[in-house]
């Protein structure tokens, strides 16, 4: 089943029938995905772009991402 973390700035999904478990993505950004928490990823631990680009090194596609351009202080008046 999809995985959805949301953060303030950014939503990202996780899909784990399609990662291949290369870690790469612990690697890159251990403060983000940390497999021994419950909550594995946790992207406010980063600045979003950080986490989209540690994102992009996945490569299996098991991980995406959004960023959240509904977030109040974004929204136009
Ligand atoms: S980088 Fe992608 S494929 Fe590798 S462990 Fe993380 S989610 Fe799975």
């Amino acid at each position: 089943m999809l995985q959805t973390y949301r953060a303030p700035e950014m939503i990202v999904t996780f899909d784990p029938r399609v990662c291949i478990h290369s870690g790469v993505c612990l690697r890159t950004l251990s403060a983000v995905f940390d497999a021994s928490r419950s909550r594995w990823i946790t992207p406010e631990l980063a600045d979003a772009k950080e986490v989209a680009a540690a994102i992009d090194l996945c490569p299996s596609g098991a991980l995406n991402y959004k960023f959240d351009d509904s977030s109040p202080d974004k929204a136009d008046s």
